[in-house]
């Protein structure tokens, strides 16, 4: 297993911020899970530690309502939807009574995109479930059905001539798409800047009734409040990706093909407007036959809940493994990294001004 420090250091590789938010960035990122905020927040020094493992879960059913999502033969999307979503969290309620399980709707009503990233904000989630049914579209199939006579000319003048050719006849049919297997999606990495946005908004500090008289006023422009900002959303790009991998990896298991950790660019938005690490899952086609009776059958939909609530636990050990690591004071022996890496980036800074 690699230090936290090393860790820390990655995650800080990508940032292209000014050197003394970066420095911010390696100081808070250095200190571990414990994140000192008193330096933005006037009058309270104050510590906030970061919570045990998670409290809420969020399941957000695709589509309902008016909105069908994709067809199958018999089915619509919204409907798997919301019987796996049931059946996800029915699961992991019995198996996780600790958590809070709260979902976006539990009938076939249409609540807005806006409105579902809202109550899962509003709502402090610690991890937003969003749950879909594929769809891709069939073969066009071309079959020779006969041949048609058509007249037409060439030349011009006296040299102008009547011709006739044959013309092949198509009949087509559509097979159904063979494309099959579920896929995991977590909001595309260059969408960081919506994500940081939905963070600064929701900074769970600012929805403590009284904050402005507790905490004294917040500078959100300032490089400190941006700084624990960017952690967060290269935090929650980190949980989201690691959550999607290890749910990915229980549906291969049982065999479904396994179609990767995806990033979509558009049409997730809820993923880039909820303050949480956040996965959408596409858990078959509904466009093939063999999957659409997959995806209605209570054995499919027990299979795919089974699977997600699976990768959750390992979410949940990973996560927990990793808080404890930070909440360890640092060792001497990190002490001293630490200390050495500091002076690396004093000489390297001096170097560069020189
Ligand atoms: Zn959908």
């Amino acid at each position: 297993m690699e230090s936290p420090f090393d860790s820390h250091i990655k995650q800080n590789v990508n940032f292209s911020i000014s050197d003394m938010t970066q420095r911010i960035l390696c100081f808070i990122l250095i200190t571990g899970g414990v994140l000192t905020i008193s330096s933005f927040v006037r009058n309270a020094p104050i510590t906030v530690n970061t919570k045990k493992a998670i409290g809420t879960v969020i399941i957000d059913p695709g589509h309902g309502g008016n909105d069908h999502g994709a067809k199958g033969r018999f089915s619509s999307e919204k409907d798997i939807c919301l019987a796996v979503s049931l059946k996800l969290g029915a699961l992991i309620s019995k198996d996780f009574p600790e958590l809070r399980v709260l979902y976006t709707r539990t009938t076939d009503t249409y609540p807005e995109l806006h409105d579902r990233a809202k109550f899962a904000n509003e709502n402090k989630g610690d991890l937003y479930l969003c749950i879909h049914v594929n769809a891709a579209r069939g073969k066009r199939i071309a079959s020779v059905i006969g041949y048609k006579t058509v007249t037409y000319y060439t030349g011009k003048g006296a040299s102008r001539k009547k011709r006739t050719k044959k013309v092949p006849q198509y009949r087509y049919t559509y097979l159904p798409s063979e494309a099959k297997g579920t896929e995991t999606y977590i909001w595309g990495a260059h969408r960081s800047e919506d994500k940081e946005l939905a963070i600064i908004e929701n900074a769970p500090m600012m929805q403590e009734e009284n904050f402005e008289k507790n905490y004294g006023s917040i500078d959100v422009n300032s490089p400190e409040f941006i700084a624990i900002s960017l952690l967060k959303t290269k935090q929650y790009f980190k949980r989201s990706a690691t959550l999607a991998g290890f749910i990915q990896d229980e549906f291969s298991k049982v065999g479904r093909v396994d179609r990767d950790v995806r990033q979509r660019a558009i049409g997730i938005w809820v993923l880039q407007a909820t303050a949480m690490p956040s996965v959408l899952v596409e858990t078959g086609f509904i466009s093939n036959p063999e999957e659409e009776d997959y995806l209605n059958s209570e054995t499919g939909q027990d299979e795919l809940s089974a699977c997600m609530v699976r990768g959750l636990r390992n979410y949940l050990t990973w996560l927990e493994q990793k808080q404890q690591l930070e909440n360890t004071p640092p060792t001497t022996a990190t002490l001293a990294t630490t200390h050495s890496f500091f002076e690396a980036v004093e000489d390297k800074h001096k170097q560069t001004i020189k």
